[in-house]
Formats: structure tokens, sequence, C-alpha cells
């Protein structure tokens, strides 16, 4: 019997564990642990934080589906490996505060981004921090009531400057950050208090659209859109003022602070401020038979996995060589660990980066999205079923090989809502494939808006929590 243990249960590791349990479940042991006792359909948390959905409505308790599936559930949080032992070692986080060890054969570790809020001075929301973030859930709550709040104040009358985006020179998540402030104003125009405020987006992205993805381009005949046209007519169409290239360094609670692509120093004021910070891996101890220092084999010093990436090229070769992202998710030094979702270690950045005078890099991080997340989380447990089953690895999907469908929401209405869908095949650009369309494939690669879109966000909203459930025909429903 083999011991599979999965850490971390969001797109990734849910989605592992669910593949996992479904193959293996009767005659192995599979084990989930995670900090949270919930999972969490993070992407409706935008509306959560305009109060447009109950935040009981993107959350729903893990125990019973992993009952269902024979998934031991421990509700705990790891904090040291033991690759050479195979074991783990967890704080219960049930109450009981009961440190637990169990062994694994294979290990899964997609525990998502760590918030490190502390890489920028003054950024986030805790100890009456000087921003607001929509990362986690007790994070959106805090926005939502504090927007309720402005709300009233703009309603007696008041005028508010709120700024959305990002805040650090290398965050990533821009595509939540838009999808918010979209939101916010779609929430404001439906009160008739837009007039009042005064929407500000502020980010690292090289260009707007970019999203980290190095921006997208659609072909239709001779005509070509980019994401760059297409977002900054979204933010004039709906009066919002735009600044890119900005590394925020410093948040105070009454303005924000940056660094720009020339080493210029510039901020704001703001009465409101979400801001995404830096996400680096989740860093564990990783410890030797004899108590020796592992952490360099399985983690770079960002905390994130190390797998079958190529690691330390230039930007400039890395765009030219497909093969630099990961197929299998796989440590090298440690064949029975594999990581997926955000917490894998990229071989660098998809947009390019850039060093302002000043030696500040202006670089948004690559996005490993909920689909991005959730189709890796099937790679890796598919190879984890074909290792036990045959002691071979059988399936392989790179970056440079998915598609991945972002669709921003602006309001959950399905009468007036509207959304921007963006289609991209792949995520990462492959200019070996697709020298003459920037990387990407242009039958595939599109941009709509409209309200189609809008109907598609709440129908997913519906279908991702079904299939996360592993409700009937969850299988059959894509990441
Ligand atoms: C507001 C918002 C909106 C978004 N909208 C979209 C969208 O519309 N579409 C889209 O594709 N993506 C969207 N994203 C991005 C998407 O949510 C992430 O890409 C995705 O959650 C990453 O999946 P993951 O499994 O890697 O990490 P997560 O979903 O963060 O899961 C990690 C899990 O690991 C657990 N964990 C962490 N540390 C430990 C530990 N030490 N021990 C045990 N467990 C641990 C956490 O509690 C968590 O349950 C959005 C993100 C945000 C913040």
């Amino acid at each position: 019997m083999a011991k599979v243990i999965v850490i971390g249960s969001g797109f990734a590791g849910h989605t592992a564990a669910l593949y996992l349990g479904d193959a293996l479940g009767k005659k192995h042991e599979i084990t989930v642990v995670n900090k949270l006792e919930n999972f969490s359909y993070i992407p409706s948390w935008v509306w959560v934080g305009v109060d447009q959905m109950k935040p009981g409505k993107t959350v729903f308790p893990l125990a019973p589906v992993y009952k269902k599936k024979r998934i031991n559930f421990v509700h705990a949080e790891v904090q040291t490996v033991y690759p050479e032992q195979k074991q783990i070692e967890a704080l219960r986080r049930d109450g009981s505060d009961e440190i637990v060890r169990l062994d694994y054969d294979y290990l899964l570790i997609a525990t998502g981004p760590h918030l490190n809020f502390a890489g920028t001075e003054g950024l986030g929301p805790h100890n009456n921090g000087n921003s607001h973030s929509i990362c986690t859930l007790p994070h959106v709550i805090q926005t939502r009531d504090t927007y309720l709040q402005l709300v009233d104040e703009m309603k007696a009358g008041k005028s508010k400057r709120m700024v959305f985006g990002t805040g650090h020179p290398g965050a990533t998540c821009q595509g939540a950050a838009f999808e918010y402030i979209t939101n916010v104003h779609k929430d404001l125009l439906r009160r008739g208090i837009r007039d009042k405020a005064e929407l500000v987006w502020v980010s690292n992205e090289a260009d707007v659209g970019d999203f980290g993805v190095d921006g997208i381009t659609v072909y239709r005949g001779k005509e070509t859109l980019s994401s760059k046209e297409f977002i900054s007519a979204v933010f004039d169409d709906y009066g919002i003022e735009y600044h890119v290239q900005k590394g925020v360094k410093k948040v105070d609670g009454k303005a924000l602070y940056w660094e720009d692509y020339e080493g210029q120093d510039g901020g704001m004021d703001y009465d409101f401020a979400m801001l995404i910070p830096q996400f680096t891996g989740v860093k564990f101890n990783y410890v030797g038979q004899n108590g020796e220092d592992l952490y360099d084999k399985v983690a770079n010093p960002a905390g994130f996995i190390k797998v079958d990436g190529k690691y330390g090229q230039s930007y400039d070769d890395m765009i030219k060589d497909p093969e630099s992202w990961p197929a299998v998710y796989q440590n090298p030094d440690y064949p029975e660990i594999f990581a997926a979702g955000i917490a894998f270690a990229p071989p660098g950045p998809i947009s390019r980066p850039h060093k302002n005078p000043n030696g500040m890099l202006i670089a948004a991080a690559p996005p490993r999205t909920g689909m991005v997340s959730g189709v890796i989380g099937r790679v890796v447990a598919k190879n984890i079923i074909s290792m036990i089953q045959t002691g071979k690895l059988a399936n392989q999907e790179r970056m440079t090989e998915m598609v991945a469908a972002c669709i921003a929401s602006m309001g959950n209405s399905l009468w007036d809502g509207s959304a921007a869908t963006m289609v991209l095949y792949p995520v990462v650009p492959d200019h070996s494939r697709f020298p003459d369309t920037k990387g990407r494939d242009p039958f595939v690669t599109d941009m709509e808006m409209g309200l189609s879109g809008a109907w598609m966000k709440r129908l997913i909203h519906s279908t991702m929590i079904h299939k996360a459930k592993s409700r009937p025909g969850w299988k059959i429903i894509p990441e």
C-alpha cells in the first residue's frame, strides 16, 4: 500500500486529491493536510468585496468531500519536511495544537502563496495596516466592510480616491486587482455614487493589459487588437485613471510611494487602497536524517519548490526555449516530491523584467491562475497514480503547452453585468511554434467583452464548486 500526502487543498492540491482519491482511495492511503478546514472558491471574492455575494457562498468544508473519496483529512499546518525519511511534521489547527508526524511514499506540495506584506513598508491589512487585500477570506471581509463605510460617506456627499493594483515591484495576480476595480466601478454606478469616487489603477506591469503574461494580441484578418488597447479602452470608458511601470515601495495610510521604470520617485494620496502583495512560497524546514539543512535541494530562496524547470537562464534565453518550463513538476533531488500551482518554482517571468537606474527590479511575476493550478494538480496526480501502478511517469504539460481562460467580471448581475474574457494559448508564449504571432496561437487566443462573459463567470462559480465537491460528473468538468 502506497502512502500519498498532499499539502494544501486549494485549486492545485484539491484537484490532485480528488483524482488520487478516485483512482487509489480503495487500495492506498491518501492524506490531505490543509491549514484551513474549508475549500475556498477564491475567484468569487471580488464579489464579496463589494457585498454582492455572501462570504459563505465561496467556501465549504473539506472533510465530508474527502470522506466520500476515502481520503484522510488532517486539519493542520505543515512546518517541516524530512525528505530522506519521507515524513512531514504538522501542527494541528483543530484546536488541539498537537504535532503530528506522517509518512509518505509520494508528497505533493501545493501550498499556494505566502502573502509577503512585509516586503513593502507599511503594506497590508494587519495590525490596523495601511492597505487592504482580497487575498484571503478574512482580508476580503475586512475590505468589504471598509468599502461599505466609504459608500456611506460618499452617499453623504464626500468624495474619495480609491487606488487598486500591485503593492510590490515584483507582485503578480494583477487580474484579480483588475477584476476588483471594475466590480467597484460597476457597484458604485449601481448605488448612484460613481461620481463621488476617483478610481485609480497602479501597477508594476510593463504595459496596461500585460497581466504578467506579456499581454495578448488577437488577430482578425488584417486587424490586430492588443490587450493594451483593449484594457486601456475599458479604463477610459469607465473613467479609471491608470499608472503602470510603478514599483510601490511604501504605503503609510494616507499615501503610497513608488519608483518608476526611469527611477523617478512618485506617489499619490488615497482614502482606500487595495494592493496585492508580493507572493513568495510557503517556507518549510527541510531536514535530513542527521538534522542537516536540505532547504536548498528542495526550494529556492523565495520558498518555491524546485522542479524539472531549467533554472538560471537569462530572460532572452528562456523565452527561446519552451522546455525551460517544467513538464512533470517533480523535484530532481527527491523524485517522490512534486509541487503544483503557485508552489512550484517557475524558471523566470513571462513578461520582460525591468531594472531601473536605482537597481529596483520592476517585474510582474508569472501568474499561476486557478485554472493553470488545477491542470498542474491533475497532471501531478496522474503521474503519482502511474508511478504507483506502473513505476513510470505518464503525463506532462508545460505552461508553454497549456491553454487558459481568464474572465474578469464587471458586476455579477445576469442582466446588466459584463465581463472581459481572455483565452490564451499557450499561457507562456512559445516563440518557436508561433514565431509570427508573439508566441501564441492566433486561432485560439481571443478577447471579448460582453454580458455572455458575466453569465459564464456566474456559471463557472457553480460548476467549479460542483466539481470541487466531487458531485456527479465532476471529472468531465475541465479545471
Ligand atoms: C481575489 C482573487 C481572485 C482570483 N480570481 C481568479 C480567477 O477568476 N481565475 C483564476 O484562474 N484565478 C484566479 N485567482 C488566482 C487563483 O486563486 C490562484 O491562482 C489559485 O488559488 C492558486 O492555487 P493554489 O492551489 O496554488 O493555491 P491556493 O488556492 O492558495 O491553495 C493553497 C492551500 O494551501 C494551504 N496551505 C498553505 N500553507 C500551508 C501549510 N503550511 N500547511 C498546510 N496547508 C497550507 C492553504 O490554506 C490553501 O488551502 C484569483 C486570486 C485572487 C486572490
